[in-house]
């Protein structure tokens, strides 16, 4: 058959019939998307019991694409729930240079649910007692979570939900061992710091590509989160491009060491506190996962040779 048959031949697929296919298969894969993080982040809440009957979730909402997904997804969540439990969006307007006041009301009008819109002029604050070209960012914070808290507290809330995903666990993980020397990552569910209030992260098993993907396929109205004028912390920055390259170069080793998280050997640890070694005594008893578990994998160390006659020790 000659290359003019073949033409002749082959199967017409007009410009429609592609765009169509083109059409059913992305709509089949934001369908995927949607349904995987619905499957997440019910996960993450059954795992860690984080809502409850009768509980009201204040959403804590920036404006950002985390945000937006989570009260997406909870809102879906909520719907197909065994419990009842109820929902504020909460946004807290810090008073920045161009923060355009009125998207948030609209889009959460438009949803047709509980919001609140905290106006605090923090932003003025924070500008007067840090000095100019330091990072406004950790006084910012701490007069923020003061704010969400007394806001949970009027607004009758019993939990208060963040917008953090896997990623954001995994780097705070690698700054705290980094540059804190502590094996400490960021929980899904945790007792505020004032003692009062249950803070919940149920984007916990959700990938920052994720929401990324989902924001873009919802077209949610994402307000940038670098009004302030600060500057993205330098470290983290370092640690999500490390964990970008390791991920290309090394797919499933992010995940791998998500996982990890989950899977604490405290006895293999060092933490005196955490395994009493102190009191570790001879039982007996063969430990089917004890240290020779990892005697044959590649990386193990190589055998000691004996100097003189260059023949394993063992
Ligand atoms: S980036 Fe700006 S708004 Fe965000 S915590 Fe830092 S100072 Fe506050």
């Amino acid at each position: 058959m000659n290359q003019t048959t073949a033409t002749i031949d082959a199967p017409v697929v007009d410009a429609a019939t592609k765009s169509a296919k083109t059409m059913e298969k992305i709509a089949y894969e934001n369908n995927k998307l949607h349904k995987r993080l619905c499957r997440q982040v019910g996960q993450a809440i059954g795992d860690f019991n984080m809502i409850e009957e009768g509980d009201k979730v204040m959403v804590c909402l920036s404006g950002g694409k985390d945000s937006y997904a989570l009260l997406d997804i909870l809102m879906t969540l909520r719907e197909r729930a065994p419990i009842n439990f109820e929902i504020v969006a909460v946004n807290l307007d810090q008073k920045q240079p161009n923060f355009p006041a009125d998207i948030l009301p609209a889009y959460l009008s438009k949803l047709g649910i509980p919001f609140h819109i905290e106006n605090q002029d923090t932003y003025s604050i924070v500008k007067r007692v840090i000095e100019e070209g330091k990072t406004t960012c950790s006084l910012c914070s701490r007069l923020r979570r003061g704010i969400l808290y007394r806001v949970a507290d009027e607004l009758g809330a019993t939990k208060i939900a963040l917008g953090h995903h896997r990623d954001d666990i995994l780097e705070t993980f690698f700054l705290n061992m980094f540059f804190g020397a502590k094996i400490k990552g960021m929980p899904a569910k945790l007792q505020s710091d004032d003692g009062k209030h249950m803070v919940i992260r149920p984007l916990a098993y959700v990938k920052e590509e994720d929401t990324e993907r989902y924001a873009a396929v919802k077209n949610f109205p994402i307000i940038p989160c670098d009004l302030c004028g600060s500057q993205e912390n330098l470290q983290r920055k370092q640690i999500k491009g490390l964990m970008r390259e390791w991920e290309k170069k090394f797919p499933g080793r992010v995940e791998s060491i998500f996982s990890a998280l989950s899977t604490v050997v405290p006895s293999h640890l060092m933490d005196r506190d955490l395994f009493k070694f102190s009191e570790l005594k001879i039982d007996g008893q063969a430990k089917a996962e004890g240290d020779i578990a990892f005697d044959d994998e590649p990386c193990a160390p190589p055998p000691v040779f004996n100097a003189i006659n260059i023949t394993p020790l063992n």
